[in-house]
């Protein structure tokens, strides 16, 4: 099993299982529903651990949840912390809807401000940290490997990231260092004890202390979005390597997600949540086209790319429907996959499969086998699909709204098609 390793920048071959393979990926900010693009590191996260589990690996998969920053701050002055508690519960849920079952650990940041602070002490010890009218910095210039990972040195442009979180420029002894520890400010309605005073934990240091509290000093993968390779990742190396702790052995950064060719975010507004995503198109849907895309890959969002993902879908559900076949070979899949988790071509060798049990077995895999349960719908459900079918013969659109919207409360989502009855009825999942 090969994986490209931004560090490198080059496959690595995994240790032959059962490994172990302990995973760290950068969960989600928590002050908004999680959005499309924030889903595409835990759709793959959770693949990998699947595809390994199968090939005999012992894997473990961290995935935090930052509950503590300056973006909660500014999305709910004075109640960040109710705001950054129902955002988590929203994370899980939409997250769920994926229906890929969860990380095996979740930690939220807020749960361990004390190993931070511990962290952080040994930093200030060793002379890699300095207090700082009440923060703390990582002096970047006690770390001789700062950049490798990212190829960047922070000297061009200063090392925050200023949506994530805002420093204290005059207090820094170098632009490059960043915050370790932020002293608490007026209308923060967050605060923990520490040797430096009341404060917070940077955003950086929470990954190290999360990361290494539930996988050890070294571990194999660490994985998250392309765009928290510098600053983020370049600093939790920094964080734990000071500390003479090994850290990640691999690194895993998945491309970003492109709506109408532009980047995702909440600052270009142009935003579609995971949960809208689900309402709308199914999780089956969803997952088909997270496959088309190689995780390393930018992908693109549009009506166009998800209708292709449902017709993709409905594919692999009529192999189910027909008599089946026979032939196919596994082994072109495996390798696929084994070979830096290529799931397009997987995807593409599972395209030819009619062997039913082989494609059942595949789809398992990506959390589809969902896809080769064609039930048939009741007879009422079939009665108000035809209904619906002909007051849109009739162009009488508000009835067959009304009629797709009772459908969908019974469980169904009516597709319309060029084939005969004119419809196809899908259980919601
Ligand atoms: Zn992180």
């Amino acid at each position: 099993m090969r994986l490209y390793d931004t560090a490198t920048r080059q496959l690595q071959e995994l240790p032959p299982p059962p490994g172990p393979v302990r995973m760290y990926f950068c969960g989600p900010t928590v002050y908004q529903r999680i959005h499309i693009g924030n889903a595409r590191p835990f759709v793959i996260s959770l693949w990998l651990k699947r595809w390994l589990e199968r090939s005999g690996y012992d894997v473990k998969l961290v995935e935090n949840i930052t509950d503590v920053n300056d973006k909660i701050y500014s999305a709910a002055p004075g109640a960040s912390a109710q705001l950054a508690a129902d955002a988590s519960a929203w994370y899980v849920d939409d997250t769920g809807g994926l229906g890929l079952g969860r990380p095996d650990v979740e930690p939220k940041a807020t749960e361990r401000i004390p190993g931070m602070v511990a962290m952080i002490e040994q930093l200030v010890a060793s002379g890699n940290a300095y207090p700082a009218g009440g923060d703390v910095y990582f002096r970047v210039s006690s770390f001789a490997d700062y950049g490798k990972l990212s190829g960047r040195h922070g000297d061009e442009e200063a090392t925050r990231n200023p949506s994530e979180e805002a420093e204290e420029a005059a207090l820094k002894e170098d632009p490059r260092d960043f915050a370790l520890w932020k002293g608490h400010k007026q209308g923060e309605d967050t605060s923990w004890e520490s040797p430096w005073g009341r404060g917070r934990p940077g955003w950086h240091i929470e990954c190290s202390a999360m990361a290494e509290a539930h996988l050890g000093p070294v571990f194999e993968i660490h994985g998250g979005g392309l765009d928290l390779v510098f600053p983020h990742h370049e600093n939790e190396v920094a964080q734990s390597r000071a500390l003479g702790h090994e850290f990640a052995q691999l690194w895993m950064h998945n491309g970003m997600l492109r709506l109408a060719g532009e980047k995702m975010s909440k600052s270009l507004g142009n935003i579609v949540s995971l949960r809208d995503a689900i309402e709308r198109w199914g999780r089956e849907t969803l997952l088909v086209y997270f496959l088309g895309g190689h995780w390393r890959k930018p992908i693109d969002y549009s009506d166009e790319v998800l209708e292709q993902a449902a017709a993709q879908a409905e594919g692999f559900r009529n192999v189910f429907r027909a008599d089946g076949g026979e032939g196919g070979d596994w082994d072109a899949f495996a390798s696929a996959l084994d070979d830096d988790f290529n799931t397009p071509g997987a995807l593409a060798v599972m395209h030819g499969w009619r062997d039913r049990d082989l494609l059942r077995r595949g789809l398992e895999v990506f959390g589809l086998e969902s896809l080769a349960e064609v039930a048939a719908a009741p007879a009422k459900i079939e009665a108000l699909a035809q209904a619906r079918l002909a007051a849109r013969a009739r162009q009488d659109f508000a009835t067959s709204d009304r009629l797709r919207d009772e459908i969908a409360a019974a469980g169904w989502n009516v597709r319309d098609v060029d084939t005969e009855p004119g419809f196809q009825l899908v259980p919601k999942r």
